[in-house]
């Protein structure tokens, strides 16, 4: 499959990782629109939110929270998903952007 999210998950494109669990990687945005632009991403290429497991959603969204924990910015990110071409999605990789301007 030519996606490039499975491919930086395979470690065949470069990517600044975050972090990573068994399920799940968090990378930076190659063209970041806040100072901290990172994509959480299932390691399991799924296209949409209407396709992955609730298990697997929790996960994502507990990851999100331990983020901003880390990072000190519990009271300022934002959260965003693109779902369907219609709607903006350009990599068809399911992704939630995690964005904060917090310095
Ligand atoms: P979407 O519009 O699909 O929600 O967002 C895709 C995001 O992936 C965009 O913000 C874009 O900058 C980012 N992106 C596209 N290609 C690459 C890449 O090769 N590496 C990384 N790290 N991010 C990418
Ligand atoms: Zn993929």
């Amino acid at each position: 499959m030519n996606c490039i999210f499975c491919q930086i998950i395979k470690r065949e494109k470069p990517a600044k990782i975050y972090c990573e669990d068994k399920e799940i990687i968090v990378f930076s945005d190659i063209f970041p629109r806040a100072l901290i632009h990172l994509l959480v991403c299932p390691k399991t290429h799924y296209l949409s939110l209407m396709d992955i497991p609730d298990e697997l959603l929790l996960g994502l969204f507990k990851k999100i929270r331990e983020m901003a924990k880390e990072l000190n910015i519990e009271d300022n990110f934002r959260v965003l998903l693109n779902n369907g071409a219609l709607s903006g999605q350009i990599v068809e990789h399911l992704h939630f952007h995690f964005m904060s301007n917090a310095s």
